[in-house]
């Protein structure tokens, strides 16, 4: 008997099963696959490590210079990393004293689990499966031509050409990096554009920078038939092109890991597209069973998997805690000229019926902007009439740190005031937060053709 069994130890598992641990609970965490889940075997580590390699590639394009790239050595420098993410966190659990039960659970009642022969019972439950790529109706990864994220960072070699069926993010990153390897790279939306999420203006100047790299972008175009021949696949599109590549990525969503889970017998509900309902915090229609992470939907990121593990943990330690709302997720996207946003998207306002004014600004002043990336990078600011910050949005080299910069602005935390007199390190792209801040009160110094109605 456990006080606590966590089901799934990746980035949304394991954090709750070392704090209840810690905290000295009986914990245990079963996992049918490999420690750290997708984020640390298939996506955040390997495709971050692979992404720092892309980057460097293109910093020494900008003068020009002959790049020799023997992949056996990048490759190895993806696994190393993933291994030793790994690794981290097995060390983790077992000093932390939770146990790590091997194999697929499923709950065989409302308080009981089962794995192979054997069955566990706890006071506590938390789910943390997580969610698998899809496949197109009709193909199956085999893992050599027609691949997922679960194949591509893996590769022994390099493939000449990519096709990536679906623009969202995990296409536009895994596009990115191998077009900076040499690929040819052809990228296939079916909606009006790439990252369809995000407002258009965005979109663009992310499809301008890929354009740039020499992806191939094709948007509302679907396949109409994918066919493997002699090593290699052939794509018909709905525009009656036919693309020959030696893998296609199909990055077209996610589904959650809810299907062979036992839910029914646990008392577990989901909506439509499998993804566990809550009902109080992170607790599921069964109060005893909580679910956090990818497989109860919204952002599927890693950050908001982290702390809603803890919150999870907090609140089966009998505290008071309020579930993260999904608009202060902030949103990466690891695209070489990088997107980061926190809040609000134009689209998101126009249709909630919010009234909002726009702040665009282009970043190409700073220095630090021109020397790492493209000049066309800007950072959009939504702010509603008492002058609240509804929406950050930035499209810059190294966007997904300077986001964080930006938060203190959005949480209201700091006022316009405070940024603008705070020495941001120089020469950063963050420190553009004082520029910003400048301009919301009127007293822009680099930004003279925005600011001042003085
Ligand atoms: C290519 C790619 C790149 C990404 N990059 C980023 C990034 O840079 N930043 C970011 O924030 N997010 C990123 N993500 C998203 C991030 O990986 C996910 O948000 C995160 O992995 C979710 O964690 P989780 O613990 O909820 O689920 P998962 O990581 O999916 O873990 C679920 C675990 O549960 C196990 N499991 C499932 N069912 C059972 C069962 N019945 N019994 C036992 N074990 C089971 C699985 O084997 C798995 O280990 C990326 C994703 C991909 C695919």
């Amino acid at each position: 008997m456990y006080d606590i069994i966590v089901i799934g130890s990746g980035v949304g598992g394991y954090p709750a099963a070392i704090y209840l641990a810690s905290h000295g609970y009986k914990t245990a965490i079963i996992e049918e696959h490999l420690i750290g889940g997708e984020c640390t075997n298939y996506g955040c580590v390997p495709s971050k490590a692979l992404y720092h390699m892309a980057q460097a590639i293109s910093a020494l394009e900008k003068i020009d210079a002959d790049i020799n790239i023997d992949f056996k050595n990048i490759r190895k420098f993806i696994l190393d990393q993933v291994d030793r993410a790994r690794k981290g966190i097995e060390y983790l659990l077992e000093k932390s004293g939770v146990e790590i039960i091997r194999g697929h659970a499923r709950f065989i009642s409302p308080g009981e689990v089962k794995v192979g022969n054997n069955v566990y019972r706890a006071d506590n439950y938390i789910i943390a499966t997580g969610t698998r790529p899809r496949c197109l109706p009709g193909l199956v990864f085999d893992g050599k031509i027609i691949v997922s994220n679960r194949h591509i960072f893996s590769v022994e070699e390099i493939p000449d050409s990519l096709a990536i069926i679906g623009g969202g993010v995990i296409g536009v990153e895994i596009g990115n990096m191998f077009a900076e390897l040499g690929v040819n790279v052809t990228v296939i939306e079916a909606l009006d554009h790439i990252l369809p999420f995000l407002d258009r203006d965005i979109a663009l100047t992310i499809k301008r920078y890929l354009r740039s790299k020499t992806i191939s972008i094709h948007e509302k175009t679907t396949t109409t038939k994918i066919s493997a021949y002699e090593g290699q696949a052939k794509i018909l599109l709905s525009n009656g092109e036919k693309i020959v590549a030696d893998k296609v990525l199909i990055s077209i969503g996610r589904t959650p890991n809810t299907g062979d889970l036992g839910l029914k017998e646990a008392g577990v509900e989901t909506d439509e597209k499998g993804f566990i309902k809550l009902v109080n915090g992170y607790q599921t229609h069964n109060p005893r069973i909580y679910a956090v992470g990818d497989v109860i939907g919204g952002p599927l990121l890693a950050h908001k998997a982290i702390v809603e593990s803890i919150l999870a943990a907090k609140q089966i330690m009998g505290e008071k805690i309020r579930r993260i709302e999904y608009h202060m997720v902030p949103q990466t996207i690891f695209s070489g000229l990088e997107y980061a946003g926190i809040g609000y998207t134009e689209k998101e306002l126009r249709t909630k019926g919010t009234k909002y004014k726009k702040l665009r600004v282009p970043l190409s002043f700073l220095s630090a902007v021109r020397i790492k990336g493209p000049e066309y990078c800007f950072a959009k600011i939504l702010i509603d009439n008492k002058d609240n910050v509804l929406g950050i949005h930035i499209v810059a080299p190294q966007a997904s740190e300077v986001i964080s910069a930006y938060v203190p602005l959005y949480l209201a935390k700091l006022t316009p005031e405070e940024l603008a007199t705070f020495p941001y390190p120089h020469l950063t792209v963050s420190e553009s937060i004082r520029d910003i801040a400048e301009l919301l009160l009127d007293e822009s110094i680099h930004l003279l053709k925005l600011g001042h109605k003085r």
